[in-house]
């Protein structure tokens, strides 16, 4: 008795505790219960129907028991005739945790749900806007197992957007727990058709370095089609429901607190659950599980959803339910950098060479230039420092490359071992700092494993002591990262520009493919591309290796589609002299942070229309991918009635040309666009 008495006191405390989390500065509270009547005049007591409608009453998550599990589905109003319909994209879906400290799954009783308005502000520095005001209703749900033991669930319903995530107590004087597998799901009308990465299979391709979120997508492909490699689907996965619109699934808040996760395989038709890491990653070691102290709340699985791409292209979701995981140690600088390696390869980590970059950051006026892979061999420590020394009397900064190797995968790029642990990184760090380095790029990880996960948040918060900003490369995905981590720049995560140089196949696919980022990949998190080629030929000289398919007007508006706060480019020494000055002087001004984005027109793998705002000046950027040219009427109310700078494929389908035209003073603006094409409009920033 005395035993049962001190575990609800404990339990009890730790709902108490838990309550200001949903009343953080700024924030309102209310308690009107939202439920829907008509399924819990069905449903009765014993199983409860709770419904909750985002702030703007659109959006709606309802959450009820069935069979002993927590079940929910989510979706959104539409106004019909006859008042408001509901619109499924989520249909029934399963949730429940299996852990070691018991069955989280089956057996559940629903013990109760508190309901709570969450509003509160927040800045970003380094991402596609800079202020976010966010508004959600809170549900909290309490389970008790077959033996018991409690479990929370916590869903954030805000406009267009759900987030949901587990929070366990202390159980008696269990105060540590591993957590198995998740029966988190998400399933999807029939008529739905999907655009989602598939998952490598572990240890496999260049020197096994994979997974590493590098897969080619099926566009369209229906739901519950077994994926290329049978191992589910990387992180983010976008949902196209038939006519009734959009969902993006994704997590966030995925640190070292937790292994990363995927979809698994459909089963059941169109059912893809939450999926730990597979045992093979990071050579095998490590667990696929999560290892958590008590009390804990896991990462949030995200839903963002709506009849339309735009709150896809929009949302902030991955940042709105994390927090700051640390002061950052500076003011840490978003920029472009110049990066040799992309079209003049390993040759290029060379002094002279590295040289001839830092003059090209240094005629641009841009911020940094990236030494890559292979200079610790070819160039060495000591003329290293004479590099730095070179670029600081340039006035640029440097970026430096490591192998995050360590014992996962057969790499052989140097340097080698400085970053797997912190002793050697603590090291590292310290003389790039002495030097004045503001940056570093690490590359080729291990997969998901919380192991992994729990290196690059070491990493993250070791470089913010010595003022390093961080860009990883051949690894996973961000997940809020802009947020928790400050000096976090970008991940690649993508099938990126190498592979431009690598195969034809991707140069062939490069518009196909930069149509899907706006609406997948780039959506949820920074991205490190690499891109804006203005070569013809992707190698040193510009006469051989693969032939780039784009024009260069898309390559321009792919700089202001992709979104990396430091933004690694691609344009090499020729192209100064090679290309029209106003490419050259779009580049010397193109931002990398920016305070606004706004979804125009586009469907993923086809085209792509977007604006985003810095400061005073918008950007407006078209791509298309074809099957053929594409006249589009964009809705321009921000530039009615403004003078702008005009970049488009000339009449032949691909000499570039710019001039300067107005916005018609009711903001829309009509205009064609070549397969492989692109256009921007670019707003002076004095306009207001
Ligand atoms: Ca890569």
């Amino acid at each position: 008795m005395k035993k049962g008495w001190k575990k609800s006191l404990l339990i009890l405390c730790w709902l108490a505790a838990s309550a200001p989390l949903f009343s953080a500065a700024g924030g309102e509270t209310g308690n009107a219960p939202v439920c829907d009547a008509r399924l819990a005049a069905e449903a009765g007591e014993a199983n409860p129907v709770k419904t909750v409608e985002s702030p703007d009453g659109r959006t709606f998550l309802t959450v009820f028991m069935r069979d002993g599990r927590l079940i929910y589905r989510a979706g959104y109003y539409r106004d019909g005739r006859d008042g408001r319909a509901e619109v499924v994209l989520v249909e029934d879906s399963p949730l429940g945790l299996s852990t070691n400290i018991g069955d989280f799954t089956t057996g559940m009783q629903w013990k109760g749900a508190t309901e709570d308005s969450l509003a509160t502000s927040y800045e970003l520095t380094r991402s596609k806007v800079s202020h976010v005001d966010y508004r959600a209703r809170v549900l909290t749900v309490t389970l008790h197992n077959a033996e018991g033991k409690p479990l929370q669930l916590e869903f954030r319903v805000s406009d267009n957007n759900i987030a949901f995530r587990y929070r366990m107590p202390q159980q008696g004087e269990t105060a540590c727990m591993v957590v198995d597998s998740e029966a988190s799901g998400f399933r999807f009308p029939a008529r739905t058709t999907t655009f989602i990465c598939p998952q490598s299979t572990e240890m496999v391709g260049w020197k096994r370095t994979k997974p590493s979120y590098e897969e080619e997508y099926v566009p369209d492909e229906p739901v519950g089609t077994p994926s290329k490699y049978g191992c589910g689907y990387t992180f983010p996965c976008l949902f196209h429901v038939g006519d009734d619109g959009w969902v993006l699934v994704s997590e966030t808040g995925v640190g070292g607190n937790y292994c990363g996760s995927r979809l698994s395989e459909a089963t059941d038709g169109s059912l893809y659950r939450i999926a730990y890491p597979m045992p093979g990653e990071n050579n095998g070691f490590g667990s696929t599980g999560a290892q958590v102290g008590l009390p804990c709340a896991t990462p949030w699985r995200t839903l963002t959803l709506g009849a339309t791409l735009k709150p896809v292209v929009e949302t902030t979701v991955p940042f709105d339910v994390v927090e700051p995981l640390y002061e950052p140690s500076q003011v840490y600088k978003p920029g472009r950098s110049t990066w040799s390696w992309i079209l003049w390869q390993d040759n290029s980590l060379n002094f002279e060479d590295q040289c001839t970059y830092i003059r090209l950051a240094a005629d641009l006026g841009w911020e940094y230039c990236l030494v890559d892979g292979g200079w610790q061999k070819n160039i060495g420590r000591k003329r290293m420092e004479e590099l730095f020394r070179r670029a600081r009397e340039a006035g640029v900064e440097l970026f430096v490359w490591y192998n995050s190797n360590g014992g996962w995968n057969d790499a052989p790029q140097d340097p080698k071992n400085c970053m797997a642990n912190p002793i050697a990184r603590k090291a590292e760090m310290k003389w790039l700092k002495e030097n004045g380095a503001k940056g570093i790029k690490v590359d080729f990880f291990a997969g998901d494993k919380q192991e992994t996960l729990r290196l690059y948040e070491a990493i993250l918060s070791d470089a913010n002591d010595y003022g390093i900003q961080v860009i990883f490369h051949g690894c996973t995905l961000p997940r809020g990262w802009e947020r928790m981590y400050p000096n976090y720049c970008a991940s690649e995560a993508v099938l990126a520009s190498e592979n431009l140089i690598f195969q034809q196949h991707f140069c062939d696919n490069e518009a196909f493919n930069a149509c899907l980022h706006p609406f997948i990949r780039n959506a949820v998190g920074s991205m490190d591309f690499g891109g804006t080629i203005l070569n013809s030929r992707l190698n040193r000289g510009n006469d051989g290796g693969t032939v780039r398919r784009t024009t260069d007007i898309f390559q321009l508006a792919t700089a202001i589609v992709f979104q990396s706060s430091v933004h690694n480019f691609a344009l090499a020494p020729n192209n100064l002299t090679e290309q029209p000055a106003f490419e050259i002087d779009f580049m010397k001004a193109v931002p990398t942070a920016w305070d606004e984005v706004r979804f125009l027109d586009g469907y993923p793998g086809r085209y792509v229309a977007l604006a985003r705002r810095a400061g005073a000046r918008w950007y407006v950027a078209v791509l298309n991918a074809g099957p053929e040219a594409r006249t589009l009427t964009l809705e321009l109310p921000m530039l009615a009635g403004r003078e702008v700078r005009y970049y488009r494929d000339g009449k032949d389908g691909r000499t570039p040309e710019c001039g300067t035209t107005k916005v018609a003073r009711n903001g829309r603006f009509k205009l064609t666009v070549p397969v492989n094409g692109g256009a921007v409009l670019e707003c002076a920033a004095d306009a207001k």
